[in-house]
């Protein structure tokens, strides 16, 4: 048996050993490899946000009271009391606290330190409205604005939806925006006991769609392209913005740009907004806050249709069981990714014999 190391030098026996490892095991995943971020994919004022990777409880880094800024912006971090209303560069244990509140919302590893999942989550593109705050509050699934309002109209209601006649854009001709959001408001439609309705008259309609850039006299100004997407108002405001600069996609096979956005998805996500939902934690969910660039996500997940529904009731004609079958499709579609890491691994069980082999000479 040991005569088969005889076919062997042992500078090949070297050489094999050498390189065994990457043929055999696939590679370990650090934190440091699970996200890579670009300034292609990021608001480049956020993208700062990645020098400060792996601070944690006591760290100083200059710059970091921008950080804390964003922080409270989304609703993580109060304004200090004492310390002439602004923020230090101090990683102090309040800070940990809303890095630690936003890790649970955000549905990441809850370690409180600025970990590369939570930078690439801080830097990626998303809604502009607060997650917490007074208004809601963590928890795992859907949340409401505070005093959960809704849109009151009687059992059946109809709900009216306009373009503004000024701030629309180019990129995207108006019957192609018009058929996105058609679909967008169906979604929401099928599943609750509303009906979305376009009508021209934008001065009356319940729910006022544009596109906007920079400040725009309501306090949430945007900021360019990528970093906030666009936000919506609680109910009755009916307020729909959408950030102008972005690159607006209706499909990706026309759009190249890396930081092209699909209007549609944002469009459902605002939509929950307008019905009085706020950001759920679950990260399939619609209302999760934030959206790649060049990524779709239209559909609505158990958890979105949960949170509507117990604001508006059931449209009699949803049926759970289709929401779960589409659910599980889904589902196995992601199972069956991990197909490559198989391979790797059967190949080192190929391999281990010899590895063993050559251990016990
Ligand atoms: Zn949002
Ligand atoms: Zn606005």
């Amino acid at each position: 048996m040991f005569r088969l190391l005889a076919y062997f030098s042992f500078p090949s026996l070297f050489l094999f050993l050498c390189f065994l490892p990457r043929f055999c095991f696939p590679a370990r995943i650090t934190p440091g490899q699970v996200t890579v971020i670009t300034t292609d994919d990021h608001n480049p004022a956020w993208h700062n946000f990645t020098r400060f990777k792996d601070a944690e409880k006591g760290s100083h880094v200059s710059g970091m009271s921008e950080l804390k800024k964003y922080f409270q912006r989304f609703g993580y971090l109060s304004i200090p009391d004492n310390q002439n209303d602004s923020f230090t560069d101090v990683f102090d244990a309040r800070f940990e606290s809303a890095v630690i509140l936003y890790q649970k919302k955000f549905g990441l590893p809850v370690s409180g330190k600025l970990d590369s999942e939570t930078i690439s989550a801080i830097t990626s593109p998303r809604c502009g409205v607060s997650d917490t705050g007074p208004a809601v509050h963590a928890t795992k699934h859907f949340t409401y604005f505070y005093g959960r309002p809704r849109w009151e109209r009687g059992s059946r209601m109809t709900l009216t939806y306009a373009f503004s006649p000024t701030n629309m854009i180019d990129s995207i001709s108006l019957p192609e925006i018009r058929t996105v959001f058609q679909r967008s408001f169906s979604r929401w439609a099928s599943v609750i006991p509303v009906n979305f309705t376009e009508i021209k008259d934008y001065g009356s309609a319940n729910i006022k769609i544009g596109f906007f850039s920079g400040d725009h006299g309501d306090g949430e100004p945007f900021d360019g392209v990528l970093g906030v997407l666009g936000h919506a108002f609680s109910p009755e405001n009916g307020r729909f913005h959408l950030d102008e600069a972005e690159t607006w996609a209706v499909d990706f096979r026309k759009v190249k740009s890396k930081a092209a956005v699909d209007l549609e998805s944002v469009a459902t996500h605002e939509i929950g907004h307008i019905l009085g939902l706020a950001h759920s934690s679950v990260k399939e969910a619609v209302m999760y806050p934030s959206l790649k660039p060049r990524s779709k996500k239209v559909d609505l997940k158990l958890d979105d249709v949960e949170g509507v529904q117990s604001l508006y009731g059931s449209n009699p004609n949803f049926k759970y069981s289709s929401l779960l079958e589409s659910e599980n499709s889904s589902n196995k579609a992601v199972a069956l990714n991990p197909t490559p890491l198989v391979s790797t691994v059967s190949w080192s069980w190929v391999l281990l014999p010899f590895l063993l082999l050559f251990m016990i000479t």
